[in-house]
């Protein structure tokens, strides 16, 4: 199936696939095996890219609404319809176990279709020009234009769905994309392009580069007709696109350390097999997986021990088997990076509950207590399997503590009251609060983004595609 790539031909320029003179390996970080060999770009490429797109820019901002949802819908039937072969591959390339890789692919297909549905009700609004004295014999509205060419930044980590979270709004909203996919997951979106032009995207809308970021990111976010950035990944990536980019739309979608809170009134079992799940699924690689949990003391011990019966019960290693829960990480030396950090907060005084060791790409799921504040794997995202746990008897001070990372994207609450959870929530400084749930909870239709330092815009199908979009108002002077 994979093999599908070895020529190399994975850049989509004028909806031809070409080949380059330098090609990468992708590689199964479960297996070691070569995936096939992909084409890097180059600045010479991107100029070609973004001028195709110009082109498909004007193509898509020609397409009736209706043509767009309906080419959006058939690529979510057309997914739908090839799910097993897509969640395989996402494995293959990420490591991820196939359950979670079934899953994902089924979110990239509502994605899709929320993508579908807001083609139709991009729509702008009346405005009352009467409302105030100098709008008189005025009446008009505003639209929603398409911005033009983005260029599209993708992580490694949800291959498949962050990609649909960039190419399904855009096209809602009439620009062409030039997308750059995670340089070791490049091939579940080569897969989807080539969906995508199946069910009749304009050739041109989209164009795909493969390869090294550091490479060819520069030219393409510095292109002066290149409208607007749309980047998920690390916060050093994202500043280093932001310094390149200059003056342009720029939605920032970066990192998190995810706090929860966990009450002495909150249901243990459920709250530590939230937690679990939250902190170990995808290996911990999610930007809104569990990272850090601040425990009532009266509860701590017992959270502290349902915890790690719950992960104890985690099944671990090959990423194929339908049993497993958690696979590998992306790479060896990301887990040699989570096993250095876990040594050195244990060094610093943590008591290991669970976990602290390697195996290759393996990094068996790691509960930390007693964590010093500044540890590296308390205070910096760590985006792996390790998770620490923190006493407290004062929720103000917990609060202050969870609010204290750099970044954040979601946090979480466990309590039976309804007073402490609303008061917490409103405390707690993230883009979504949930309450009861882990904070890996996501939905596509939700609003989702960052609070902490550097993440700018919103995604969430709907409010992508009004980011991708400029208002432009019509006024009638009807005197
Ligand atoms: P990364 O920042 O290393 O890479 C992301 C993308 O940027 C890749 O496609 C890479 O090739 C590209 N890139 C690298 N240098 C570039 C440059 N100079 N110009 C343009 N593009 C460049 O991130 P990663 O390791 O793939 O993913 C992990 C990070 O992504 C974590 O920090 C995680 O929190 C974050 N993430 C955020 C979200 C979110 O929605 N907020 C979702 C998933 C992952």
């Amino acid at each position: 199936m994979h093999r599908a790539f070895d020529s190399g031909r994975s850049l989509l320029i004028g909806g031809r696939w070409e080949a380059a003179a330098q090609t990468m390996e992708v590689i199964n970080p479960w297996s070691g095996e070569a995936l096939g060999a992909v084409a890097c770009a180059d600045a010479g490429h991107v100029e070609r890219a973004v001028a195709s797109a110009v082109r498909g820019a004007e193509a898509m901002r020609a397409l009736a609404t209706g043509e767009r949802s309906r080419i959006l819908h058939a690529a979510a039937a057309a997914l739908e319809g090839d799910a097993e072969r897509f969640a395989a591959a996402i494995t293959a390339e990420t490591g991820k176990p196939i359950r979670s890789a079934r899953r994902e692919v089924a979110r990239a297909v509502n994605t899709l279709r929320l993508s579908a549905e807001e083609a139709v009700r991009l729509a702008g609004e009346t405005i009352a020009f009467d409302s105030f004295p100098g709008g008189e014999a005025r009446s008009g509205h505003y639209v929603y234009e398409p911005v033009g060419v983005i260029a599209a930044i993708t992580p490694f980590n949800d291959p498949l769905n962050l990609v649909c979270h960039k190419l399904g709004p855009a096209f809602a909203a009439g620009n062409a994309v030039v997308l750059k996919p995670a340089e070791q997951a490049p091939l579940v979106a080569i897969m989807l392009a080539r969906l995508l032009l199946a069910a009749g995207l304009p050739a041109e809308a989209l164009c795909l580069l493969t390869g090294r970021g550091g490479d060819f990111g520069d030219a393409l976010t510095a292109h002066p007709d290149v409208a607007m950035v749309s980047f998920t990944g690390g916060a050093k990536v994202g500043e280093a696109i932001c310094r390149a980019a200059g003056i342009k739309r720029l939605a920032m979608e970066l990192g998190g350390n995810g706090p929860v809170i966990v009450m002495d009134d909150a249901d243990i079992e459920k709250a530590a097999a939230a937690c679990v799940s939250g902190a170990f699924g995808a290996a911990g690689q999610n930007c809104i997986g569990v990272q850090r949990i601040y425990v009532h003391d009266a509860v701590h011990d017992a959270f502290a021990d349902a915890l790690v019966a719950a992960t104890a019960a985690l099944r671990v290693g090959d990423p194929t088997d339908d049993e497993t829960d958690i696979g590998p990480m992306i790479g060896g030396a990301e887990a040699e990076r989570i096993l250095a950090w876990t040594e050195e907060a244990v060094a610093r005084g943590a008591t290991l509950l669970a976990g602290g060791e390697r195996a290759g790409t393996l990094m068996r799921p790691t509960l930390l207590a007693d964590v010093a504040d500044d540890a590296r794997v308390a205070c910096h995202e760590a985006f792996g399997p390790v998770v620490s746990l923190f006493r407290f008897t004062d929720l103000d001070a917990a609060i202050d503590a969870a609010n204290r990372a750099d970044y954040a994207i979601h946090a979480a609450i466990f309590t039976e009251s309804l007073r402490t959870a609303r008061r917490v929530a409103g405390r707690l400084r993230a883009a979504g609060v949930m309450i009861n749930d882990s904070t890996d909870y996501r939905l596509d239709a939700m609003p989702f983004g960052g609070a902490g330092r550097g993440n700018m815009g919103r995604e969430g199908v709907r409010f992508a595609a009004r980011e991708m979009s400029q208002t432009k108002v019509i006024c009638f002077h009807d005197a």
